[in-house]
């Protein structure tokens, strides 16, 4: 959420901080800014209301921002509408105690309010809405160079009193050739090149330009100049990062032949889920190989009751993965929001396994609830996609995704990556206590041929188009479904929410007639996950239901199946796969319906209103 790029080298900044927001805009997009000082080292700033590419043609419009270190934002917005005035960086007041300071923040001042009351008493004079500006001048303020209190110590002083989220850069007149970074809660990476490092939010707008980087770990600085840098606690004890080398190739996160994020991670799906698969089936021994689980093998064969976190899309993988586990492996499980999970006083029992599900790996509601479950002495699992993030460095073990970066607001190839995830990590287990070598085989072969056949799903792309085209204007939908397909229709509504803005509710199919029903009114669309498995008729009962009310029918059925025609209005079919492992097939028609829906109806898929990608606040 919201994307932060900082620069300091020997190249004019403002090129490249502005190819770097573009890079992180999906993060946030509601407003963009940058401040590059000078060869006079004046801090010269620019932002505005929009997006990106607003920002560009008011750079373009006067002679651009020279200078070779700047920092940069694009805002998705807590604090204060999306105006230019809130718009990052914010800088200290121009009063006679200004000291030249400006900074750009992602995350949270939880008590902006009383510091902004105390520094007003102080004289300062604040001029937008944001918790963002309190620090900056709180930083301000706190900067006494006379008295040794130079930028880096006046961030280091001023963090030590805030309390929330914030990854922020922050640049100061008085030091010109100082870059000063930090973290708690959100992440912040740092590019090392030659005489320059570059400062982002994630890698992808890092990886142009150097593949060396670290992490900046929570409630650590680091103080960047042309030549050198320094990381150090709040306390200014010095710290040494761990230096990684990226693996991101810069193909992977550009468009290429398709006109949006969205399309590209859906069509991907079929590669990302072979890369998901690599080396860990066994189909000859029927055994699942997990390297990252095998030190917590006891641990995983006696729990006595698995609980998994997440939110969003991710919380529609653990949805699946809960029928998976309990199915498979036969241990008593359980999902929950992260965010009611952490303030409700949770039960963690003996032989507890908790599982944190998250793209980015930096989810601060799952985060903050997994923090919970390991206080109260759980062991802790996690199935993230992005490697080294936060998540993956706090669990006691895990499984990456690897489906590659997702850069699609609307999470597709993640929420795939998480079900075939879980799918493992179930089989894994269940081998261990009662599946035999046999039927782990079996399962095995068919996970093998997921991405083959959704590549047949995923043909069928322009008659879903079609199909769609004659809903679209419609403004209420149901999406239904049972078993391991009732969290498949969950998705299906939130990835039309997501990106058409059309209203629509998931829920198990026998659950519409407790109520959701009275909505049914002549030609509502009710989208069916309706495959051959054990509650078919049901669900065939179900579509009827709504049938004779006026209601529209698309199913999603099993290839073959034609007697499905006699209850439904169009139909989209997938290949046949045991019941436990449909949603890897049937999720797909519904990712293409909610894309197809938001194109039609003139949507910017990548950057749907009010999300931003990677929820980094609670
Ligand atoms: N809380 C800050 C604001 O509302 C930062 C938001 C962000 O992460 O973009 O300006």
């Amino acid at each position: 959420m919201c994307g932060i790029v900082a620069y300091i080298g020997s190249q004019q900044a403002m090129p490249l901080l502005l190819e770097g927001l573009k890079r992180l805009e999906y993060r946030g997009y509601d407003s963009a800014g940058m401040a590059v000082t000078n060869e006079q080292g004046q801090l010269q700033i620019t932002k505005c209301q929009g997006r990106v590419s607003v920002l560009e043609e008011r750079l373009g419009q006067g002679a651009g921002l020279p200078g070779t270190s700047g920092i940069a934002h694009t805002r998705w917005a807590t604090h204060g509408r999306p105006s230019d005035t809130n718009a990052h960086p914010h800088r200290d007041d121009e009063s006679e105690r200004g000291s030249g300071i400006a900074l750009v923040h992602n995350g949270i001042i939880e008590n902006y309010a009383s510091l902004r009351t105390w520094l007003e008493e102080r004289g300062h004079t604040f001029t937008s809405e944001t918790d963002t500006e309190v620090l900056v001048m709180l930083i301000s303020e706190l900067f006494d160079p006379a008295n040794g209190i130079d930028l880096e110590k006046a961030v280091q002083a001023a963090l030590r009193e805030v309390t929330g989220a914030y990854a922020i850069a922050v640049v100061c007149e008085h030091e010109p050739d100082v870059l000063v970074c930090a973290r708690k809660g959100s992440p912040l990476m740092i590019g090392i090149g030659q005489g320059e490092y570059i400062v982002a939010s994630d890698p992808s707008a890092i990886i142009a330009h150097t593949g060396q980087a670290f992490a900046l770990e929570d409630y650590q600085v680091a103080r960047l100049t042309r030549t050198a840098f320094r990381t150090s606690t709040l306390d200014n004890v010095c710290v040494s990062p761990k230096i990684l080398n990226l693996e991101l190739e810069l193909q992977e996160i550009e468009l290429g032949e398709y006109p949006h994020y969205m399309l590209k991670e859906i069509f991907e799906q079929p590669r990302s889920l072979r890369n998901t698969l690599r080396g860990r089936l066994d189909t000859i021994e029927g055994r699942v190989v997990l390297g990252g689980l095998s030190d917590f093998i006891p641990n995983l064969v006696r729990a006595g009751r698995i609980i998994m976190l997440g939110q969003g899309t991710a919380l529609h993988a653990a949805m699946i993965g809960e029928y998976l586990i309990e199915d498979l492996a036969k241990i008593p499980t359980e999902v929950e929001y992260a965010s009611e999970f952490r303030y409700r006083n949770p039960i963690i029992e003996d032989r507890t396994v908790v599982i944190a599900i998250s793209q980015s790996g930096e989810t601060a509601d799952t985060i903050a609830a997994l923090q919970e479950a390991k206080d109260r002495g759980a062991i802790t699992l996690g199935a993230v996609n992005v490697v080294g993030s936060s998540i993956s460095r706090m669990t006691d073990a895990g499984v990456y995704l690897r489906v590659g970066p997702e850069i699609g607001v609307a999470s597709t190839k993640a929420f795939l990556g998480q079900v075939m995830v879980l799918t493992l990590i179930s089989l894994f287990i269940g081998r261990r206590r009662f599946l035999s070598a046999e039927t782990v085989s079996q399962y095995l072969r068919h996970l093998e041929t997921v991405p083959d056949l959704i590549e047949r799903v995923l043909e069928q792309s322009d008659a879903i188009r079609e199909t769609t085209a004659r809903y679209v204007d419609r403004e209420n939908w149901l999406f239904l479904g049972r078993g391991t397909n009732y969290p498949v229709a969950m998705e299906g509504a939130l990835k039309l929410k997501e990106i058409s803005y059309i209203h629509a509710e998931g829920m198990p199919a026998a659950e519409m007639k407790h109520g959701p029903i009275a909505l049914i009114n002549d030609g509502m669309p009710a989208v069916f996950v309706a495959t051959r498995n054990s509650q078919y008729d049901k669900v065939i009962s179900n579509m009827h239901e709504v049938r004779a009310r006026g209601g529209r029918i698309i199913a999603v059925a099993t290839e073959g199946d034609q007697d499905i025609t006699a209850h439904a209005d169009d139909t989209f079919y997938v290949p046949d796969l045991p019941e436990a492992l449909q949603p890897l097939l049937t999720t797909v028609p519904l990712q293409l319906m909610a894309y197809h829906a938001a194109v039609l109806r003139g949507h910017d898929v990548d950057k749907p209103r009010n999300l931003a990608k990677s929820v980094t606040v609670e």
